[in-house]
């Protein structure tokens, strides 16, 4: 029997959604308080006074609250017996053991029981304007048919599937489908090439399966998916099956291999009318009853810093922690219309656009197009037109649309929107206030919010706090529920006192981490918790002021030491990118003879500006003389077109660093690089 908790009242409510916080947190106190409206599970608890004083409760005695949250918010088949079992020191994580349950279960079922008509899904075509909406009952019913299709051509419990799809309803409902029957799955970013697709296909060894679409349609573009599968599937041996399904009208090849995932119903001429999944399959399909620590899915890394890791996330912890941070970062409520416009390829897309609002029964965008097609009006266009109340996307992307100006988003009704979220890369100043002051009209929260592949969601966000508590531009500030940051030292020492900078680390489990990545237990241990003994290592520098709030400074391996004085390369870039005249930069270190490293700034101009590089290269230096130190202002400025990204989005500095070393031939894994042919690779010349 299923055990639905935290719903509504058709369902049974179980005996552990009716026990609160207040019977697992043995705290006594004077006053009641306001908590219980902002947190359900909190209701009775007795000396709580505010939201900050419930955090403080979730890290003091994390124990007790993740187990009233757990059995509050999902669905449980078996109850679990132990909370946690974890040793940071051994990268050693489990969450809920004993404990059974179905994602798909928890994202779909229970909310078709109360509410079938609700729309989970708007898919946001390329095409502007043929938008489509998905009930929970049709993706439910997708889902099942898909999970009977899989079940059908042999995939068991414990396989993985690799899913090569744009964000579409389609690519939602094969994660669910696996889900549903207990595979993992391995979302592979659509705009890989062949190379990287076969790559993390080898990676992973038990990856049989394929699920794809005929052709891809991004900005107007069509990509062809399938030829890049039948390309890729020549160094893929162990591929037994790929399936198919149609984007657009236009027929491909298909193999012995290929499966077709849909039938047509109804054609003229060359013009499908009607599709559906294989009408064979029925729409009852049977979840498997899934332990809290079996695998729910190994994802890549963006590749910003090296070879992209394959990380693991399991099934119960992962999931309550994405519906935790997707209700409380974004102050999501009932009726909601969330729009995420990250790809489902990322993290972000499996955790805020997939498995954390499907959790909380929201309607979710799937945004297939980009920010500037067929203009650079479109995200505004498609809040006015989807009616979103909460917005979340890139800084690059942010930074794209600052430079064509705020026409483009003045033409349109943002008055749906509640909060703004920012993610991938530290905002800079500038961007930050754009987005809060012309997309946000001033009045919505932005929510800068820190998190990686790895922590499974949002650790660090201005949200959830008290609503009127203030937000500083480009600082993430606050850890959420159950997150226990810590700043370290060169030496390895806990810095304790506040207005410092250091190695971000977390001082404490939390559901929502990786437990390891794919098939390389030692690399996870190495590269997380060896480096600070029996703390989890982000990677990541961060500051923390006076206050006590937090501001990533960038990833440490970007951390330039200019003449025994350590900057990170975010906080150069926030001042040059504050120059009118300046879309983006990326700023590394290179070796220097006499202040052991030397500053580089790559500037991108913003469209149709025409000064002097020389003279616009001193206002810069100025600017960051006086807004920072002499120190650290650049030696060498190069104006570039475009800045080498992964296709997240993401600045890939370690491939500048090797260019301003002139070492071209050693550029590294590019497998994630957006445009190999932008414009950055000759070092200049010109010394300031
Ligand atoms: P790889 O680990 O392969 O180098 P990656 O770190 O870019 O790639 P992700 O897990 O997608 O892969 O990104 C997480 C990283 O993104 C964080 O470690 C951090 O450096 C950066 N990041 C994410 N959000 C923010 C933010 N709000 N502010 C600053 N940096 C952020
Ligand atoms: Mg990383």
């Amino acid at each position: 029997m299923w055990l639905p908790c935290g719903c509504t009242s058709k369902y049974v409510a179980s005996s552990f959604a009716r026990r609160t916080l207040a019977s697992y947190l043995h705290v006594s106190g004077r006053s009641r308080c306001n908590v219980a409206a902002f947190m359900p599970e909190a209701a009775g608890l007795e000396g709580v006074s505010g939201r900050a004083a419930l955090r403080e409760l979730s890290v003091s005695n994390s124990e007790s609250f993740w187990a009233a949250v757990a059995r509050h918010r999902l669905c449980w088949s078996t109850p679990f017996h132990t909370v946690q079992d974890c040793d940071l020191s051994r990268g050693k994580i489990k969450w809920f053991e004993g404990g059974k349950l179905n994602v798909s279960v928890n994202c779909l079922d229970r909310h078709v029981h109360t509410c079938p008509e609700r729309v989970a899904l708007i898919w946001e075509r390329d095409e502007r304007g043929s938008e489509m909406k998905y009930t929970y009952g049709e993706l439910l019913e997708m889902t099942c048919r898909l999970g009977n299709l899989l079940r059908r051509h042999g995939v068991k419990r414990g396989d993985c599937v690799t899913i090569y799809m744009p964000t579409c309803p389609l690519a939602v409902a094969s994660m669910l489908a696996c889900a549903r029957i207990g595979a993992a799955h391995n979302v592979v970013f659509a705009g890989f090439s062949a190379d990287a697709l076969a790559e993390r296909i080898r990676d992973g060894e038990m990856l049989l399966l394929i699920i794809t679409v005929n052709q891809g349609v991004r900005g107007g573009k069509v990509t062809e998916l399938k030829k890049t599968v039948d390309t890729a599937m020549q160094s893929c041996p162990t591929v037994k099956q790929v399936f198919v399904a149609m984007r657009t009208d236009n027929p491909v090849t298909m193999t012995a291999r290929d499966i077709a995932m849909e039938e047509v119903r109804e054609q003229k001429a060359n013009q499908i009318l009607e599709i559906q999944i294989q009408a064979v399959e029925d729409v009852v399909c049977e979840p498997a009853v899934m332990n809290s620590e079996d695998v729910l899915f190994l994802l890549y890394t963006s590749g910003s810093t090296g070879k992209p890791k394959g990380l693991v996330h399991t099934q119960a912890g992962y999931l309550l922690y994405a519906a935790l941070t997707h209700r409380y970062v974004f102050s999501y409520h009932d009726g909601d219309v969330f729009g995420c416009v990250a790809d489902i390829g990322w993290i972000t897309g499996h955790s805020y656009v997939v498995y954390g609002p499907l959790a909380n029964g929201a309607t979710t965008v799937l945004f297939e197009s980009t920010p500037i097609y067929p203009d650079p009006g479109r995200y505004w266009d498609m809040v006015e037109r989807l009616k979103i109340n909460q917005f979340y996307g890139a800084p690059t992307a942010i930074r794209l649309l600052l430079k064509y100006g705020d026409q483009w988003v003045n033409k349109y009704d943002r008055s749906t929107l509640k909060t703004l979220g920012s993610v991938g890369e530290p905002i800079n100043t500038e961007a930050w206030e754009w987005y809060h002051r012309v997309v946000g009209d001033g009045r919505c929260p932005v929510v800068d919010t820190w998190w990686q592949t790895e922590t499974g969601g949002i650790c660090i966000a201005p949200r959830p706090s008290d609503p009127d508590a203030e937000i500083v531009p480009g600082m993430a500030m606050r850890p959420f529920f159950g997150i226990n940051p810590v700043l370290m030292d060169t030496e390895g020492e806990v810095l304790t006192s506040n207005n410092t900078s250091g190695a971000l680390c977390m001082a404490q489990p939390w559901p929502g981490m990786a437990r390891t990545i794919h098939n390389n237990h030692q690399r996870f241990i190495d590269t997380y918790f060896q480096p600070y003994p029996g703390y989890f290592f982000t990677g990541d520098g961060a500051y923390r002021s006076e206050e006590g709030y937090y501001q990533i400074t960038g990833r440490l391996d970007d951390v330039i030491n200019v003449s025994g004085h350590r900057i990170g390369t975010a906080e150069i870039e926030d001042v040059v990118n504050q120059c009118p005249a300046v879309a983006e930069s990326a700023v590394v270190g290179y070796t220097h003879s006499i202040k052991g490293q030397g500053v580089y700034a790559f500037v991108v101009l913003k469209k149709g500006i025409d000064v002097q590089e020389a003279d616009l290269s001193r206002q810069l230096n100025g600017m960051v003389s006086e807004k920072i130190a002499k120190y650290a202002s650049p030696d060498f400025i190069q104006f570039a077109k475009r800045l080498p990204k992964t296709r997240s989005g993401k600045i890939m500095r370690r491939v500048l660093r090797k260019v301003v070393e002139s070492d071209l031939e050693g550029l590294g894994d590019l497998s994630t690089l957006d445009d190999p042919a932008a414009g950055w690779k000759n070092k200049c010349q010109c010394q300031i």
